[in-house]
């Protein structure tokens, strides 16, 4: 079982609806992608920018591209046409919140940054693996950002950047000193950076967390405990003995 930062919140949230869909592999019902289309468009543009150098010659053009080529990827059908415009129109706002945001907290003058950085750590019993892709590491990996296309506080949930610091300190045998929420599209630049306070301690209760996921796989608990909300939006309600 490979264990990322979405399934440890997922299965601490329901292990049933986890066992359904990893041990028992059922196939979730499809979601509606279109919106989460804004939020992928901004961090692949983040992406694409970032390994370019932060140069001057990303335009509009290059964000409707993106646009075109994850749309397509993901046959999502926009219907009417003003929708889709409508979409174009917020992107490429958003990357301009991005650009403006990235200029003035100087993160375009970073050395040695690794954007989407994906990480894996086997665990000593080899059938287990925690692993995470990281938005952007910076400063050698002592500086840690996760990118989030939302100014809604319900996503920054600072347990992620914890998640990924232990997942990166495993590794790394170091522990990132500064973790950051990127957050472009907060009206105010000076909130665009929200950096979160961890001790030490953090990371032994994720450790735990990590362990006590393992051992109640490994007995085969699996009660379904999906609130109303988790279960309201459950991708795999239709094969649920709750209902
Ligand atoms: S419907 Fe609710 S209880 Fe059932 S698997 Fe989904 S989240 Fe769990």
């Amino acid at each position: 079982m490979v264990i990322s930062w979405s399934f440890l919140k997922a299965f601490e949230q329901c292990p049933y609806q986890q066992k359904l869909i990893r041990m028992d592999k059922v196939i979730p019902k499809k979601m509606d992608e279109r919106r989460f289309i804004p939020g992928a468009v901004g961090h692949r543009f983040f992406e694409v920018w970032a390994k370019r150098g932060f140069d001057d010659g990303i335009t509009p053009k290059t964000v409707e591209r993106i646009l075109y080529i994850m749309t397509n990827r993901k046959n999502i059908m926009w219907g009417d046409k003003s929708v889709y415009e409508k979409v174009k129109k917020r992107v490429i706002n958003e990357a301009s919140m991005i650009i403006e945001a990235v200029q003035h907290h100087g993160i375009d003058k970073l050395e040695n940054i690794h954007v989407e950085k994906f990480f894996s750590k086997p665990l000593p019993c080899n059938q287990h693996s925690v692993a995470g892709k990281v938005d952007m590491v910076a400063n050698n990996g002592t500086w840690l950002l996760e990118m989030k296309m939302s100014a809604e506080a319900k996503w920054q949930d600072s347990d992620q950047l914890i998640f990924y610091s232990l997942l990166l300190g495993s590794i790394q045998r170091r522990y990132p000193e500064r973790l950051t929420f990127f957050l472009p599209v907060m009206k105010n630049i000076e909130d665009r950076l929200l950096n979160i306070e961890f001790a030490k301690d953090d990371f032994i209760d994720m450790y735990r967390r990590i362990q006590d996921i393992i051992l109640k796989w490994d007995a085969g608990q699996f009660p379904a405990t999906g609130d109303k909300e988790t279960c309201q939006y459950c991708s795999v309600r239709n094969y649920c003995n709750q209902f």
